[in-house]
């Protein structure tokens, strides 16, 4: 058995193409997941595949708790790293690179080793200092690129000023991409054929999937077209077909950004609302679909704590479910990449 499809027959992560016997094996898998909560509603539509259009009664959304699926997941992830290791004598291997001392960017790292210590993989961390230039950070890349034992390789961004990020996300080898960001595999997914699917979108997917939340034939909004998560996101759920079937994907999506007129309208009509802006709390109750899913990627600092992109009270209101911050799509964002490391190392 190939260990791509070993993978794909065990775990709901990225695959080139499923024959129909791997998705029968997914789907079986997922029949395995805890049974979505129930209400009256969902006896008359099934879980948040709700008939949007019956507003008779209120709603209070369900918490899709990122948090704890991400503990799941990396549980079935360190299963596949001790099988790895035991059948082929493979430890995957994720090397970060930090440049400079961002206070924010030594917690992501440190969440990011700690995750691989979790599953049971190597961590190599190399950090530079803030006036490394471009052609060392370029060399330090190119002996990661030429180490046999490093199957992934993270340059955590914001890099500083002196140095294009553009370049060096390109000089990461496409098979250590496990960001997902070099030309390559934004080249492979856009075609429907991803080697390694981009870590935050990947996040919701699975948040959706776990949850039975179908996007075939269904509204997809989308605020922000960043290029690590609302662009990405838009071109999964627009293909035709998924690692995880055709019903998560087939979405019809809508893209929208600070551009877009009469944002509202736009928003109103989303049966699944994700909203990756970076403006606390900007997305508003009255700016949601009863019953819609809303997905919130945004993770703002403000005052009082960590808060997303969606007002969270009055969403709750309105939405039949939704991701909290924190404790939503960011624990999910870092499970994908040990995810993606597993992929890169088999
Ligand atoms: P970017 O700043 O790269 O993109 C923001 C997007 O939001 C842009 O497309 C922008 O539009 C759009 N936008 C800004 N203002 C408005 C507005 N008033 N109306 C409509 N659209 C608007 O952000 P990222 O995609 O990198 O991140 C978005 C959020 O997600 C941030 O809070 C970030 O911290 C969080 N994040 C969370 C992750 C996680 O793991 N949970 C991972 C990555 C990001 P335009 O293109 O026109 O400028």
């Amino acid at each position: 058995m190939e260990p791509r499809s070993l993978l794909a027959r065990e775990w709901l992560g990225p695959v080139v193409a499923l024959e129909a016997a791997d998705r029968r094996a997914t789907n079986d898998l997922r029949a395995t997941l805890p049974p979505a909560i129930e209400s009256e509603q969902d006896r008359y539509h099934g879980p948040f595949n709700r008939d949007s259009r019956r507003e008779d009664f209120a709603v209070t959304a369900i918490k899709l708790d990122g948090k704890a699926l991400a503990i799941q997941i990396q549980a079935e992830i360190a299963d596949q790293v001790s099988r790895l290791k035991e059948t082929r004598g493979i430890q995957p291997c994720l090397a970060t690179v930090l440049v400079g001392e961002d206070p924010a960017s030594q917690v992501y790292i440190r969440n990011k080793l700690a995750a691989c210590e979790r599953v049971g993989m190597i961590s190599r961390h190399v950090t530079l200092p803030n006036t490394t230039t471009q052609a060392e950070l370029l060399g330090a890349l190119s002996e990661l690129n030429a180490d046999d034992s490093v199957h992934g390789i993270l340059v955590q961004l914001p890099l500083p000023e002196q140095i294009d990020s553009m370049v060096v996300l390109d000089a990461i080898a496409p098979h250590k991409d496990v960001d997902a960001f070099h030309p390559h595999n934004v080249g492979l997914l856009s075609q429907g054929r991803p080697h390694f699917l981009p870590c935050t979108p990947h996040g919701v997917v699975q948040v959706l999937a776990r949850h039975q939340i179908t996007t075939a034939g269904k509204e997809v909004v989308i605020v922000g077209r960043s290029d690590i998560v609302g662009k990405p996101l838009a071109l999964m759920l627009a293909q035709k077909d998924s690692h995880l079937g055709p019903e998560y994907a087939n979405a019809t999506v809508t893209l929208a950004h600070s551009r877009t007129a009469n944002l509202a309208d736009v928003t109103r009509r989303a049966d699944i609302l994700v909203a990756a802006i970076g403006k606390p709390e900007f997305i508003r109750g009255a700016m949601i679909k009863p019953s819609a899913v809303v997905i919130d990627v945004g993770i703002n600092r403000i005052e009082r704590g960590l808060v997303g992109d969606v007002h969270y009270a009055e969403a709750c209101e309105v939405a039949s479910a939704i991701t909290p911050v924190p404790g939503g799509i960011g624990p999910l964002t870092v499970t994908m990449l040990l995810h993606n490391t597993l992929t890169a190392a088999s």
